[in-house]
């Protein structure tokens, strides 16, 4: 039996966790922050949240498109 519970919102819940929990604003894609310590205490902290670098506007590289055509400064 596998145990279930271990879902992005068990990690969610715990603020050792979630203090390192970054979201894409625009995919909506989960992971950690590049800083995080290897030591997080959670069991598959690092496989459920792999390091995920979001720029000042909190987008993460797949989002962030060199080519957008959104020019709009
Ligand atoms: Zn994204």
């Amino acid at each position: 039996m596998r145990d279930e519970t271990r879902t992005r919102g068990w990690f969610l819940r715990d603020p050792r966790c979630r203090k390192w929990i970054v979201q894409c604003a625009a995919c909506g894609l989960f992971g950690r922050k590049p800083e995080a310590p290897a030591s997080v205490p959670k069991y598959r902290f690092e496989e459920m949240f792999p390091i995920l670098k979001l720029d000042e506007l909190g987008v993460c590289q797949h989002c962030r498109e060199p080519s957008s055509a959104s020019a709009d400064e």
